[in-house]
């Protein structure tokens, strides 16, 4: 398989599934991390091209750690927007990719960017196979699978399949450990040691799944992709 998570900033694929990415990259799958914003906005020390470039690198290096390849969308953070120019941003992300899965954010999370990125990933997962929609890249091939993964803190979320992350719990850690210049920023900005919140909400989701660590999920089931078989690990 081919999986693509789709996260609005570099370090929410982190959060919120890399255990589940970890899983797939572990069994086969060939895995791509797209951040949608280059997260220029999220320092208080650094200029906003200084923390863009810290955060680009860190997105790299989380990637590596489960040989995942890199993706950026083009956008900077606070302007995802629904409009035609970051739609066609995503269908170029998603026809680089051609992915049978895409994971990306709830469409009623707490940011404007996750939730922006949540509809645009919709729209551009069925989009992207149109061959007349022409942009630099070939039309993706298949309709990929939905899914939608946890809410930050896991409000206002009811999973609908877990995925058993006990395995691959310290590589998603390691991964959050990539992102240096945000664990700073999310004490500063929201009182939340990154790996302490991690392992709570995974700890949470797995007594949920009776495992020790789980992440939780939500498929957006839709005619006509497969709705008979489990694809996720
Ligand atoms: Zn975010």
């Amino acid at each position: 398989m081919k999986v693509l998570g789709i996260g609005a900033h570099p370090d929410d694929l982190e959060i919120l599934c890399a255990g589940t990415l970890a899983r797939f990259a572990k069994e086969g799958s060939e895995v791509y991390m797209c951040h949608v914003c280059d997260g220029n906005k999220g320092s208080m020390e650094h200029t906003s091209e200084e923390i863009a470039e810290i955060r680009d690198k860190e997105a790299k290096e989380s990637a590596k750690v489960i040989g995942a390849t890199p993706l950026w969308a083009g956008i900077s953070d606070g302007e995802v927007v629904v409009d035609i120019k970051s739609r066609e941003k995503i269908i170029d992300v998603i026809r680089q990719a051609d992915p049978d899965l895409i994971i990306t954010h709830s469409p009623n999370d707490y940011h404007s960017d996750h939730v922006n990125t949540s509809k645009l990933v919709f729209e551009a997962s069925y989009l992207a196979n149109l061959k007349l929609w022409e942009t630099e890249y070939d039309a993706s091939t298949k309709l990929p699978y939905l899914y939608y993964m946890d809410n930050l803190a896991g409000i206002k979320f009811e999973p609908q399949e877990y995925v058993d992350i006990t395995d691959t719990m310290d590589t998603k850690i390691e991964m959050m450990l990539k992102m240096q210049s945000q664990l700073g920023w999310l004490e500063e900005m929201h009182n939340c040691k990154a790996p302490d919140f991690i392992k709570t909400v995974a700890e949470f989701r797995g007594f949920q799944a009776a495992v020790k660590y789980a992440e939780g999920f939500v498929q957006h089931k839709m005619y006509p992709q497969g709705l008979t078989k489990r694809v996720l690990p």
